[in-house]
Formats: C-alpha cells, structure tokens, sequence
C-alpha cells in the first residue's frame, strides 16, 4: 500500500533506501530509534547501512524485477546518494512515494543544472561557462580567466573529477586528463571560508535549516565542520535563505544541503547541492537535539520535523579519511569525544571510515 502524501508512515513501517554507504547506514541507525524498519538496495558486495537494516536487496540499480520487489516490499523510497540513475526513479516513483523526488536527483546529477538552477533562483554562484568539446573548453577558459577550476559536469566529488588552471596553457592535457568529456569552468572564487546549509522540509511545507558551520578541506576532501562556524549574522542569514529558497523551489521532502563560499565581501556563493544527508551535517548526531539523519527520516515519513539547537557551545566534527580509522584507541579514550565508524573493511587511502564528533560544552 502506497502512503499517502498527506499522512505520516508510522513507526513499524519500511524505509527503502537506494544506496548502501555511511549515510545510508546513520540514517538506517536513526530510523532506527524511531521504530522504522530501512530496506537498502545496493549492487556493492560491502554494505556499510546493509550491515545495521532489516533488509538488503542485492542488485544492480538497472534490475527492473528486483526493483519493483524492493518497492513492493516498502512504504517509502529515499536515496543516500544523487547519482541514482534517471531511470531507476522512473521505475520507483510510480509505485511508492520517492522523496525527495526526481527532479532535484536530475538537478543535483549535473553541475550545469545547478549552477543554472541557483542563478534563476537568483543566488549568486561563481561565473561559470560549460564546455562539450576540446575546443570549447579552450573557449570556457578564454571567457571566465584564469585562474579557474574546470570540473566534470557529473559524478565528480570530493575534489575527483576536477583541475585547477592557473594559465591558459596545457590546455589539451587537461581535458585530456578530466577524460575528454563534458566539463563546467568556473572563475576561482577567492572564498575566506567554506560553509554549508542543510534545509530540511516536510510534507506539509514546513522548513527548517541547521545551524551553518565552517568547513574546512584537505586535498578536496572534507576536514573538519565546526559550529559555530564564526560568521555573522548577515552571513547565517544569507545562508538559510539559499538553503529555504532551494528547498522550496523543489518542494523538497527530505534534506538538501548547499555547499557555499563566503567571499571576501560577506556575500555567499551557492557550489554545488545534495538531495540527502552530507558530511558537513554529521556534527548534529551529537551537537544538536535532532540529527540531520533523523530529520531525513522523519521527512521522509510524513512527521514534523524536530528541534534543531546544537546541545553544545562548541562542537566539531573530523572526519577520519584511511588510515587515520586506526586512531580509534585513542579517541573512545577521550573524555569529549564521539566516534563514529562505518563498518568498512579496507582502509584505502582518501576512503571515509568514519567521524569524530568533539564537543565543548
Ligand atoms: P566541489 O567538488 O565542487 O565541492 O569542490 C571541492 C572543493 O574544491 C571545494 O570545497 C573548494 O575547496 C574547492 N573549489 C571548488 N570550486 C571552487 C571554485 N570555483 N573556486 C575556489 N575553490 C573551489
């Protein structure tokens, strides 16, 4: 039976959620606490959220059978990454309610879309220009300046996918080595801080944004998020309201975090989007009264959403990147310190294995 919109799943019900990482695991343990059960569909062998749920479809996200099973076998559909293929949500969608839905999954899939979805909702974004060819690329580059950073327009993250151009030179390798496919240039935006806003919003409208902490980054990849990020309140403002405005320009039912860039004037610029939980937001497992994972969950369940003041006056979260999971000893021996470990096997150089939450109270 599908849930109506209007009504709310109640605790007993299944959550179908489509990937099976770290997320889908703190979301499954979130769940959890409330009494749903989560269902993962994942291809991969290794299931970090797999390992912590009721059910587990092993299959490929093209598997129309195993597919419409696994909706058949839930009340409600969710994602833990935005890569979910355009056509697995159209197999899905019909059959139970997918949030948040596939409009934001086809904006979030591409930097191009993004970027022009901000701009027409009049958030500002650093100048950008697409580039489909070697020889518009040469073009992008020649329009934005350097410096600039040319990216894939899909399945780039955690700073894969991307190259920073400081001179117009060279530049048939560096197509050549982003893989001579589809790539968005960027101007370099001289930020003085990284930051991100989280907006949650439910199934009657209502939205509500976690506080804004400052991130900072180490190779591309997320180091640390710490609240309170030191902005002012301007600053905050400007960005719950590109978090508020994102969400409700897509009548989001679930998360959407916006990556941002504090310029050097104050003002923010929109990056790039998540439809799901994000690496920022894991400080709020123990430094505020509702995780952004159990925000997720009661989004996706049609309940209202819950309180989200930080329970500490400092907190910041690291994230442990490869084999820096071995510290584990040491951090369950600190007094002011939450370790969180995702279940993974091998410890491969730049692979997430878990986070520490430090708070000061
Ligand atoms: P992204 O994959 O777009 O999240 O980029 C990863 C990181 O690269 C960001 O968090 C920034 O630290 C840096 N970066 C990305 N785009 C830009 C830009 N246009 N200007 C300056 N730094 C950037």
């Amino acid at each position: 039976m599908s849930l109506p919109s209007s009504r709310s799943l109640a605790p007993g019900g299944t959550i179908g959620m489509l990937g099976g990482g770290q997320l889908g695991r703190m979301t499954a343990l979130a769940a959890a606490n409330l009494g749903f059960r989560c269902h993962i569909f994942a291809p991969e062998a290794e299931s970090p959220a797999a390992m912590v749920s009721a059910a587990w479809t092993r299959a490929a996200y093209d598997d129309e059978a195993a597919l419409t099973a696994f909706a058949e076998a839930v009340d409600v559909i969710t994602y833990e990454f935005e890569n979910v293929p355009a056509a697995t949500a159209e197999i899905l969608a019909p059959l139970k309610p997918l949030r948040p839905g596939a409009r934001l999954l086809h904006v979030a899939q591409h930097r191009g879309r993004e970027k022009t979805f901000f701009n027409n909702l009049g958030i500002a974004t650093a100048p950008w220009a697409l580039a489909g060819s070697e020889s518009d690329f040469a073009a992008a580059v020649r329009a934005i300046g350097t410096p600039c950073i040319a990216k894939t327009t899909t399945e780039g993250y955690d700073g894969k996918g991307q190259a920073r151009i400081v001179a117009a030179t060279d530049l048939a390798a560096t197509w050549a080595r982003l893989g001579g496919r589809e790539l968005i240039v960027e101007g370099f935006v001289d930020f003085v801080a990284e930051a991100s806003v989280i907006a949650a919003r439910d199934v009657d409208g209502a939205a509500r944004c976690f506080p804004i902490g400052r991130n900072v980054h180490r190779d591309g990849i997320l180091h640390t998020t710490t609240i309170p990020g030191g902005f002012d309140a301007a600053t905050l403002a400007q960005g719950e309201d590109i978090g508020t405005r994102t969400a409700e320009a897509v009548d989001l039912v679930g998360l959407v975090c916006v990556e941002l860039f504090v310029g050097r004037d104050g003002r923010m610029l929109a990056n790039e989007m998540a439809p799901r939980p994000h690496n920022s937001g894991h400080w709020t497992q123990d430094g505020c009264v509702t995780s952004q994972f159990e925000q997720h969950v009661r989004a996706v369940c049609g309940l209202p959403l819950g309180p989200v003041e930080p329970r500490a006056s400092r907190i910041e979260m690291t994230n442990l990147i490869g084999a820096e999971a071995e510290g584990w000893r040491s951090i369950v021996a600190e007094p002011n310190a939450k370790l969180h470990l995702y279940g993974k096997g091998e410890a491969r150089p730049g692979r997430k294995m878990g986070h520490v939450n430090r708070f000061w109270p």
